[in-house]
């Protein structure tokens, strides 16, 4: 095997990456390409699926050049992705009908709340173990269905297809209208709202409900099995795609966290934590949401809780993008350690409302604490702290529900290049914070099932073996100062509470 190796392609919410891994786990070569995030209104976000597409086979070229490898090299394809970005297209034409509707969209505000009716929020969640929100990808294709000219109608006569990014990805890579699978796997299924989280299997109901015509959805297959054969022409003929988990799930397997208690946070365009909680969903009291983490083949499928953050990295770049203040993402640690502290500020990010553990959709957001002392530096560190802060209140949800005390936290992302970040993170929520060697445990996880359904690898012992500690960050501030900013924190947070209402135009 050791002449072979495994390639995952990781599409992303900024760039789409092609990564080929070694037996060892270690990167020999990556391509990556940033595509359009398209602004059509406040509150939406959507991908041209055509770009995403084209990036794909893009970056698989680029990586396999600069391996200087042949295709019969590569054993296997893994496909990682963006989950709850949903696409709708033509099966005949491979035309999507409208840009792929991004997790962060809010437009879905009213259709979730129409749905939960007098029931509220959580009308589907002992199902699917999600609460009605517009991050997930089932209110998409409604509004999809609702609003875009005729498509309703196509809908009804079984010429369109939905899936999330992985399904249109691996789609197209298999054929697109030429014989392409229309496949989904349990991870990404789980966060469409549409899955019985027990029979991994569509909930006809909430598909009546939502008005969306069954024969639209992929297959649901497990996380690790040969799906098909990349398309005869092009950069892989021929090689099995053999691997499919949803991003927040591909990082939790490259992290080797197979034990119940072991919780992993990826630091991207937002964060996610996710917690191995073993073979039973356990449903949350606290704000989390009850996903699948992985299935590998006919193995019983293993469940996670999930805090989810939208608003993190994404909240750099928009230091970066539209207030200017940094011209480059990293730039912002040296920034913020021209100051000592926040000098009093808090920057809620409540960009797409507040996700884990609020779920407010008519949240935005919201600077306070301001004074004439507040400089740029400031808002640099709290804009870094912003991050840490949140991602305590979901640990804090997570020992809630799980009723665990965790005494590690494993971190990745490429928010995890700031290491003034990971010290603040340490001493704010009190436990070690460790980073691995290979910090592209999202793209990793993907190779790992395909390398495992393939017999490249055996199985979950590999991936321990394979895993490195690369840096460890331990708690330093004084904890009665770390409970008074989290106070503040929180004090912060209630600010930006109920503002969209009649008055605020989307
Ligand atoms: P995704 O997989 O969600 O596309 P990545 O894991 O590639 O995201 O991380 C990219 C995010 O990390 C961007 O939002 C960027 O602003 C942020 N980022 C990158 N480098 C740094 C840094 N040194 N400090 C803070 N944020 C950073």
């Amino acid at each position: 095997m050791s002449d072979k190796y495994i390639m995952a392609v990781d599409q992303g919410t900024t760039s789409t990456r092609a990564i080929i891994f070694d037996h060892g786990g270690q990167i020999v070569a990556t391509g990556q390409m940033e595509h359009e995030q398209i602004f059509p209104r406040a509150g939406w976000v959507e991908h041209d699926p055509m770009e995403i597409w084209s990036n794909v086979r893009e970056v698989v070229a680029e990586a396999m050049a600069r391996a200087d490898l042949t295709p019969d090299s590569i054993h296997a394809v893994g496909v990682t992705n963006q989950r709850e970005t949903t696409v709708v297209w033509d099966k005949k034409t491979g035309e999507p009908v409208y840009n792929a509707i991004v997790w962060q969209d809010t437009r879905t505000a009213k259709i979730v709340e129409d749905l939960g009716g007098e029931i509220g929020q959580d009308r589907y969640k002992e199902r699917v173990g999600l609460p009605l929100a517009t991050y997930f990808s089932g209110p998409k294709v409604k509004w999809i269905l609702d609003n875009v000219d005729g498509v309703r109608q196509r809908a009804e006569a079984g010429d369109l297809l939905m899936g999330n990014i992985d399904t249109w990805v691996i789609w197209n890579m298999t054929g697109g209208p030429d014989g392409g699978v229309h496949v989904t796997d349990v991870t990404n299924a789980s966060r469409t709202m549409l899955m019985d989280l027990k029979s991994l299997s569509w909930d006809s109901e909430i598909c009546a409900d939502m008005t969306i015509p069954m024969s639209m959805l992929p297959q649901i297959r497990s996380s690790a099995e040969v799906y098909g054969d990349v398309r005869p022409a092009g950069v892989l003929p021929g090689i099995p795609i053999a691997g499919i988990l949803g991003d927040q799930q591909a990082a939790t397997f490259g992290q080797a966290c197979f034990e119940v208690g072991m919780a992993k946070n990826t630091y991207g365009t937002g964060n996610f934590m996710l917690l191995n909680t073993g073979s039973e969903p356990v449903p949350s009291k606290n704000g989390l949401l009850t996903t699948v983490c992985y299935k590998i083949g006919d193995a019983a499928p293993v469940y996670a809780l999930e805090g989810s953050i939208a608003v993190t990295g994404s909240l750099v770049q928009w230091l970066r993008d539209n207030l200017k203040i940094i011209a480059s993402a990293p730039e912002i640690e040296e920034l913020a350690k021209t100051v000592d502290d926040n000098g009093g500020a808090y920057f809620v990010p409540a960009f797409s409302g507040l996700f884990a553990p609020y779920w407010k959709s008519d949240a935005r957001g919201a600077i306070v604490g301001l004074t004439r002392y507040v400089n740029r530096g400031h808002i640099a560190r709290a804009v870094l702290e912003a991050t840490a802060y949140q991602t305590r209140e979901v640990l804090d949800a997570m020992e809630a529900d799980a009723g665990v005390q965790l005494t590690e936290l494993k971190v990745d992302g490429g928010m995890t290049a700031n290491e003034l970040l990971l010290q603040f993170q340490a001493d704010v929520l009190g436990v070690d914070v460790v980073r691995p060697m290979v910090a592209e445990t999202t793209a990793l996880g993907a190779a790992y099932a395909a390398g495992i359904a393939t017999g490249y690898w055996q199985g979950e012992q590999d991936v321990i073996d394979n895993w490195a500690e690369d840096k460890r960050w331990q708690p330093s501030m004084d904890s009665e100062e770390v409970e008074r900013r989290y106070r503040n924190w929180k004090k912060a947070v209630t600010r930006t509470f109920d503002w969209v209402d009649e008055d605020v135009i989307e």
